[in-house]
């Protein structure tokens, strides 16, 4: 479909590190409110979009399920910007929830509503072969309604070719797994489980798990809060191409240091975070067993959407 769109002059939404987002609306009726990324286009070759960028998108248009940000349309203007129009999603992100630990307050139930949504999302993006590659919080928008939407894409792209070599260069650094900080080129839909994994971890501490300087250091963090990937626990490991950890190696930790520092999301919580944090990433819980597992049914029920916080 094309679209008509009016930018609401001066009305500039955000600043990201690649991106300018302005709010615009649908000359629609009754009109629609949505958000315009225009990709600043040096920045997107950099990033080694622009060319197959708009038909990667393309193909993400049709990804629709309610929790992933709907993109309505794209195109490049006459100012070489790649153009994104998105759903508008007014109410923040993850990452402004949990940082505000004055202001917002949640619980249990709260986590595992926004869990929910985000599983949700992350199984339809691989059901359709898509990675998203950039899980954290301030990219899970909330929509107006309390939906928690997977936004920016920039980076996602298919994946149903396996033998595609692909860069190993993406996650922020606190999100990404190890099998890409050891240069892994083939990947699967288990790096995003990782993330949301951190994301987890992050929601019920209100900080961030494994927050390394570096990457020699994250993977140091990794072995302390996770354990040392090994041969033993990860056959092949070591002929990763940046493959190094330091010594000693430290166990992987059992459940009892999860529940530690963890145990607010209960026994069945506990169990479905380690299965996100699994250093192999062929034994890492899937986004489909994710959404079968018995938490879900267990005690507390999730909140109701209406009844999640908001930012203040
Ligand atoms: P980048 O990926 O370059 O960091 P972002 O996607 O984070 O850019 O966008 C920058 C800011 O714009 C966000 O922090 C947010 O405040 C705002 N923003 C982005 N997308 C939307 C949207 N769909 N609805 C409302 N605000 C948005």
């Amino acid at each position: 479909a094309d679209f008509e769109i009016l930018y609401c002059p001066g009305k500039k939404l955000g600043e990201g590190t690649y991106a300018n987002v302005y709010l615009g609306h649908l000359v629609t009726s009754p009109s629609t409110l949505v958000a315009i990324k225009k990709i600043k286009i040096q920045a997107a070759y950099t990033e080694g979009l622009a060319p197959d960028a708009i038909r990667e998108l393309k193909h993400l248009q049709e990804l629709s399920h309610p929790n992933i940000i709907s993109l309505l349309s794209v195109f490049s203007s006459k100012d070489q910007n790649l153009n994104l129009v998105l759903e508008y999603l007014p109410l923040g992100d993850l990452e402004m929830l949990i940082k505000d630990t004055e202001g917002v307050r949640y619980g249990a139930a709260d986590i595992k509503a926004w869990m929910g949504m985000l599983g949700r999302g992350v199984w339809w993006c691989h059901e359709n072969f898509v990675l998203h590659r950039d899980i954290k919080p301030n990219n899970l928008l909330i929509a107006a309604d309390g939906e928690v939407k997977l936004a920016d894409f920039g980076l996602a792209r298919s994946f149903s070719d396996p033998y595609r070599i692909m860069t190993s260069n993406v996650i922020t650094r606190w999100y990404r797994p190890p099998e890409l900080l050891f240069g892994a080129k083939h990947y699967s839909g288990a790096v995003d489980i990782w993330s949301v994994g951190l994301v987890f971890a992050e929601l019920i501490i209100r900080t961030p798990y494994i927050a390394g300087d570096t990457e020699v250091h994250q993977i140091s963090l990794i072995c302390q809060a996770i354990g040392t990937p090994s041969e033993d626990v990860w056959p092949g490991v070591s002929k990763l191409p940046e493959y190094t950890v330091p010594e000693p190696a430290t166990p992987v930790r059992g459940k009892d240091h999860y529940l530690a520092t963890f145990g607010t999301a209960g026994h069945e919580g506990v169990d479905v975070l380690m299965g996100m944090l699994v250093l192999d990433p062929r034994k890492r819980i899937t986004a489909r067993e994710i959404l079968e597992h018995s938490w879900w049914s267990s005690d507390p029920k999730p909140t109701k959407n209406e009844d999640l916080p908001r930012k203040g």
